[in-house]
C-alpha cells in the first residue's frame, strides 16, 4: 500500500454539504475563505481579514481558494505559491486547495522575520487567539481554516544560514498522527525529513492534535529567493496533490533520508571558516567538518564530527568569533 493510501481513501467521496475542511490547506469540498469564493471549477483570490494596521486601514491576508504559510523573510514559500496557483486547473481538481499566500503580514511589509507589531515569531503563536496579540489574531484567523482541512502544508525557509531542503515532522514520534505526518512528508518528497517534536505554537505541531496531518517544509535557508528550493517546493506541492488524489497522476514517492536530532558546532577560535563538506554529504565520526584559519591562512583549529550523520546546515559567511555558530550535522539518520 502506498504510504498515502490511508488518507486518500478516508475522504474519497467528497460531499458538497460537508463543513469547510481546510493552511496551504488541502481539503475536499469547494468553499470560500475570506473574500475568495470559488464555486466548483474556478479559482478565486481575495483577502482573509484579520484587523487593522497602525493607521487604521483594515488588512487581510492574501488568500486563494482552489489551495502555504511562512515567516516574513522566508520568501521561498511565496515563490512556490506564485507558481503553484496558476498551474492548478480546477477542472482537474478533486477537492479544494486553499492558499494563504502571506501569513506574517506585517513582517512581510518590512522584510523581517518576526512580526514587528509584537516582536513575535509567527510560528510560535498557533493555535492563536482571536482576541489576543497581533500574531495570535493572525494565527487564529488562519488556524480557523487549517483545523478544518484534511492536510496542511506550512511552507517555511530555514534560518539565515545555508540549509538542506527538508520537511519537518513536528508532532513528535509518539503522537497518534505521527505516521500520517511522516507519510505526508514522504509524499512531499524533497529528499530529507527532520522528525523531531517542535516547540509549542508551531502550526505543524498543533494541527495534528486536532486530527489534521501537517508538515513544515523548510525550503532551503532564508538567505534569499532560491530557485532550486522553490522548484522543489512546487514539485512537493504537486506530489502531495497527486499522492492524496486531489489530482490524478503518480506522485513518484521515493525513500526519504530522515534525521531525528542534530549536533551543532560552534567555533573555538576567531577567524575564517573553511568547510570540508557540502550540504547533504554523509560525514563520519572523527572526520574533519571544518577548519578555521586566521586572515593570512594560518590554521588555528580543525573541528571533527562527534557522530556519524549528514551535513545539514552551515553558516553563510566565513568569518566567525569564538563560540559563534558554524554548522549542524543531522544524526540518528535512517531512510524510510
Ligand atoms: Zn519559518
Amino acid at each position: 500500500m502506498p504510504p498515502t493510501g490511508r488518507l486518500a481513501s478516508r475522504e474519497s467521496t467528497p460531499s458538497a454539504t460537508e463543513p469547510l475542511k481546510g493552511d496551504e490547506f488541502l481539503c475536499r469540498t469547494m468553499t470560500s475563505v475570506g473574500t475568495a469564493d470559488a464555486s466548483p471549477g474556478t479559482v478565486d483570490t481575495g483577502r482573509l481579514e484579520v484587523g487593522e494596521t497602525r493607521d487604521g486601514s483594515t488588512f487581510g491576508l492574501p488568500v486563494a481558494v482552489a489551495g502555504p504559510l511562512h515567516d516574513g523573510d522566508e520568501l521561498n514559500g511565496v515563490g512556490v505559491v506564485r507558481r503553484v496557483v496558476p498551474r492548478i486547473d480546477p477542472d482537474e481538481l478533486a477537492g479544494t486547495v486553499i492558499v494563504v499566500g502571506v501569513v506574517n503580514y506585517h513582517a512581510f511589509q518590512v522584510a523581517e522575520h518576526r512580526n514587528p507589531i509584537d516582536d513575535t515569531k509567527m510560528n510560535r503563536a498557533y493555535p492563536g487567539d482571536e482576541n489576543g496579540t497581533s500574531s495570535e489574531r493572525i494565527a487564529a484567523a488562519t488556524y480557523d481554516v487549517a483545523r478544518n482541512a484534511d492536510l496542511v502544508l506550512d511552507l517555511h525557509q530555514g534560518s539565515t544560514s545555508r540549509m538542506i531542503d527538508e520537511v519537518r515532522v513536528r508532532c513528535g514520534r509518539r503522537h497518534r498522527l505521527h505516521t500520517q505526518c511522516l507519510d505526508l512528508a514522504k509524499t512531499f518528497g524533497c529528499g530529507y525529513v527532520l522528525d523531531q517534536k517542535g516547540p509549542d505554537g508551531q502550526l505543524a505541531r498543533v494541527a495534528p492534535s486536532d486530527g489534521v496531518p501537517a508538515v513544515d517544509p523548510e525550503l532551503g535557508g532564508a538567505v534569499g529567493w532560491d530557485e532550486a528550493s522553490i522548484a522543489k517546493g512546487v514539485e512537493g506541492v504537486f506530489n502531495v496533490l497527486r499522492g492524496y488524489d486531489f489530482l490524478s497522476g503518480d506522485p513518484g514517492i521515493e525513500a526519504q533520508t530522515r534525521a531525528k536530532t542534530f549536533d551543532q558546532y560552534g567555533s573555538p577560535v576567531g577567524g575564517l571558516v573553511r568547510f570540508h563538506h557540502d550540504l547533504g554529504d554523509r560525514v563520519s565520526a572523527d572526520e574533519t567538518l571544518f577548519e578555521v584559519t586566521d586572515v593570512f591562512g594560518e590554521l588555528k583549529a580543525r573541528i571533527t564530527a562527534d557522530n556519524d550523520g549528514i551535513f545539514w546546515r552551515s553558516r553563510r559567511l566565513p568569518q566567525v568569533a569564538t563560540g559563534e555558530y558554524v554548522c549542524s550535522v543531522g544524526k540518528t539518520v535512517d531512510t524510510y
